[in-house]
């Protein structure tokens, strides 16, 4: 055992001073420690600890009781609950934007997570067919209930939309030419780049038309011997306006029929049920796309959807038999996790009437005003005592978007709390610090800075018990972050 009396010299501590980790590891608190965690973890935190009083002694006098066997205890303790923390945190994303790609785009409904939880529990019938004993396709959980939803004679699935569009390209024309209007060539974030894509999957992309007008005649002008097949991108983030002309699918499909080539379509946000139902801007649908005449249409299943991360490929049986045994196809497949919450997640789709409660992305963008407006009414007393006389709350009109580079442009009226600080000097930086505080809950909330003022939008807040029980944590960490005036 070693002493705090031992390792005071005058007032400042040398590196003398500094504990053996065998010696720390037969303290009190920090068997405990061992007891709970086991030797390797402790031990191996101890001795970074050590190490890092040992640097800092070589740079500076450590304060009297940094070395105490309950000092170093503690240290030891707070860094394994910082390893053991998980990375991924559940948030509350109050940012305005419903389908934040960064915070994970779509929130599962109840059915989906718990598909999931259920096979993750154990073995399941992933590749298995209960009814022969034999040996399955995991397309088949979703195949059915995809081609009855959108109509198509067949369907597959991958790990995400920009796999389906790798995926469906490489199967279809590898050495050949794909024809596509230089007024789709989009980007994604995170480096989808139609071209770059045409040219990881081994195709020739040959682009027509400008950037504003594309005509049926450049399409069928480019055709050759060499074309595999016709391409439509949707133009999910952006908008071109003014003089502007661009080919519908079913034009463009009869010129494809004509010629014997398939036409595909990667339409990106891909929703099931037409969004003018809901009051909402309406978004093309698979099922519009195949009626048109569109051979295979690739979709998300984390966007409109409201499902997991997922690929989307519906179309034409024969075209989507050469997709599905491409060898690309194993590389990129979907996981069973997902694969369960996907498929619970389509089952919901077969009662529209009740989607709107059920799947919580349209639960979300449809959510009324009103219903909104009173969250924030309700809410603004408690975060005003919450925050103190130095930060003024009040309940805003805000306008929330949907995201993921969904109908762009499209704002949806909101409603939400605003806070801004009494006296306005050096305000941006405060606002950085407000924004950090409320970063810093158990359960982050995630708002936005707009313009002088951190906004939570209350469009996407539904555990409000949740949200509530927070606010009193904020009076100590405003004063951590020097946010409470003297
Ligand atoms: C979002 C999007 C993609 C990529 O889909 P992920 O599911 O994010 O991989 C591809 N194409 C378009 C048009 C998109 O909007």
């Amino acid at each position: 055992m070693y002493s705090s009396e031992s390792v005071v010299h005058g007032s400042v501590l040398t590196a003398q001073a500094l504990p053996a980790v065998g010696q720390l590891l037969e303290d009190g608190a920090v068997r405990a420690l061992v007891a709970e965690h086991g030797h390797t973890l402790v031990a191996q935190t101890a001795r970074r600890i050590l190490d890092d009083r040992r640097n800092r002694l070589h740079t500076g006098p450590l304060p009297a009781d940094a070395l105490t066997s309950a000092t170093l205890a503690a240290a030891i303790s707070a860094d394994i609950d910082a390893q053991l923390a998980s990375r991924l945190q559940a948030v509350y994303n109050l940012t305005g934007t419903v389908l934040h790609t960064n915070l994970g785009r779509a929130t599962l409904a109840t059915s989906a997570v718990q598909a999931m939880a259920d096979a993750a529990a154990g073995p399941n019938t992933l590749e298995f067919d209960i009814g022969t004993g034999r040996r399955g396709d995991r397309d088949d959980l979703v195949e059915s209930l995809l081609c009855s939803l959108t109509g198509a004679e067949a369907a597959t699935v991958v790990n995400n939309n920009a796999a389906a569009v790798l995926l469906t390209l490489a199967a279809l024309g590898q050495g050949r030419e794909v024809i596509v209007s230089r007024g789709e060539l989009v980007e994604i974030g995170g480096s989808f780049r139609m071209p770059d894509v045409m040219m990881a999957a081994g195709v020739h992309m040959v682009e027509v038309g400008t950037t504003n007008r594309t005509h049926l005649h450049d399409y069928e002008n480019a055709i050759t011997g060499q074309t595999a097949m016709l391409a439509k991108v949707h133009t999910s983030n952006y908008r071109v306006e003014g003089f502007t002309a661009t080919v519908d699918e079913a034009d463009l499909a009869a010129v494809a029929r004509r010629h014997g080539l398939p036409l595909i379509s990667d339409l990106g946000s891909g929703s099931l049920v037409d969004f003018s139902h809901y009051d909402l801007p309406r978004e093309p649908l698979p099922q519009d796309q195949l009626r048109a005449g569109c051979d295979v249409v690739t979709f998300s299943g984390d966007k409109l959807l409201g499902g997991p991360q997922a690929g989307l490929i519906v179309g034409r049986h024969e075209l989507i038999e050469r997709i599905r045994r491409h060898p690309l196809k194993r590389a990129l497949r979907m996981g069973q996790l997902p694969m369960a919450a996907l498929e619970a997640t389509l089952r919901l789709y077969l009662r529209p009437e009740r989607l709107a409660a059920d799947l919580p992305t349209l639960r979300h963008l449809s959510r009324p005003l009103t219903a909104i407006k009173d969250i924030a009414c309700t809410l603004q007393p408690a975060v005003q005592v919450a925050v103190g006389d130095g930060i003024v709350v009040t309940v805003e009109a805000m306008s929330s978007q949907i995201g993921s580079g969904a109908l762009p442009g499209r704002q949806l009226a909101s409603a939400g709390l605003a806070m801004s600080f009494a006296g306005a000097r050096r305000a941006g930086q405060r606002l950085q610090r407000l924004a950090a505080v409320w970063r810093s809950l158990p359960r982050p909330v995630i708002g936005r800075i707009h313009g002088d003022r951190f906004v939570l939008d209350l469009r996407c807040l539904e555990d409000d018990a949740g949200f509530r029980a927070q606010l009193p944590q904020l009076p100590e960490l405003l004063r951590q972050h020097d946010l409470i005036p003297e």
